[in-house]
């Protein structure tokens, strides 16, 4: 049986995906040991996170397990998934990096726990939101690794609906927990592109 180059990205994608849930299950474990003493979740990152979900894995998942929509199918290049490779790759190192340097004070939602720190070393010295850089990479990636505009692109949009509706929020939630301190971090990075944005 001879394996074609977009059976070989869809492999690399399900794989990448499996070993982002290996390294995010540990956080998450350990993040609900502590307790919440700010909580800004709401029904708009309720939707953001949905969006991401429903972009970066549901979609793509289905397509890969049925081969719908096949009409949105596009020709491979086996440098396209090469590259999708190590994007995808990239961005799982920026994930693994960016947990582990929030540490205690990582959360799935918008939330100020027990003894929190402003982190600002690492990743954190350059960019305020490492963890979403990782997630733009992993969409890019995967517009490169799936041969399918559907299927490729839903990352990019489910990605941009989490960022738009959460980024602001959160910045606002830091400025009002750390007040000088973060907004002089903030004036010396970026949001999510080193120098840039
Ligand atoms: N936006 C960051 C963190 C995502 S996790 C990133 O992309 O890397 C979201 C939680 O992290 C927020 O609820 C907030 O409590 C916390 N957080 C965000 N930036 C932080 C920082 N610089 N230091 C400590 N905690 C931070």
């Amino acid at each position: 049986m001879k394996i074609g180059v977009a059976t070989i990205g869809e492999i690399v994608w399900v794989l990448g995906i499996i070993a982002w849930y290996i390294i995010r299950y540990p956080f998450e474990r350990r993040a609900r040991r502590r307790r919440v003493v700010t909580d800004r979740s709401s029904p708009a990152d309720g939707i953001g996170l949905a969006s991401a979900l429903f972009g970066m894995a549901i979609l793509p998942g289905f397509y890969v397990a049925s081969g719908i929509p096949k009409v949105a199918d596009h020709p491979v290049n086996a440098w396209a998934v090469a590259f999708g490779t190590i994007i995808f790759a990239a961005a799982l190192w920026v994930f693994r990096k960016s947990h582990k340097e929030l540490g205690r004070n990582w959360s799935i939602t918008l939330e100020i726990r027990e003894s929190h720190k402003l982190v600002d070393t690492g990743l954190y010295a350059r960019i305020r939101h490492p963890m979403y850089t990782s997630f733009l990479l992993m969409a890019v990636g995967q517009a490169f690794l799936l041969a399918n505009w559907v299927a490729g692109l839903a990352g990019l949009v489910g990605f941009a609906v989490l960022f738009f509706l959460r980024v602001g929020k959160e910045e606002r939630m830091m400025l009002e927990i750390f007040g000088a301190e973060y907004r002089a971090y903030m004036e010396r990075t970026k949001r999510i592109v080193p120098y840039i944005y």
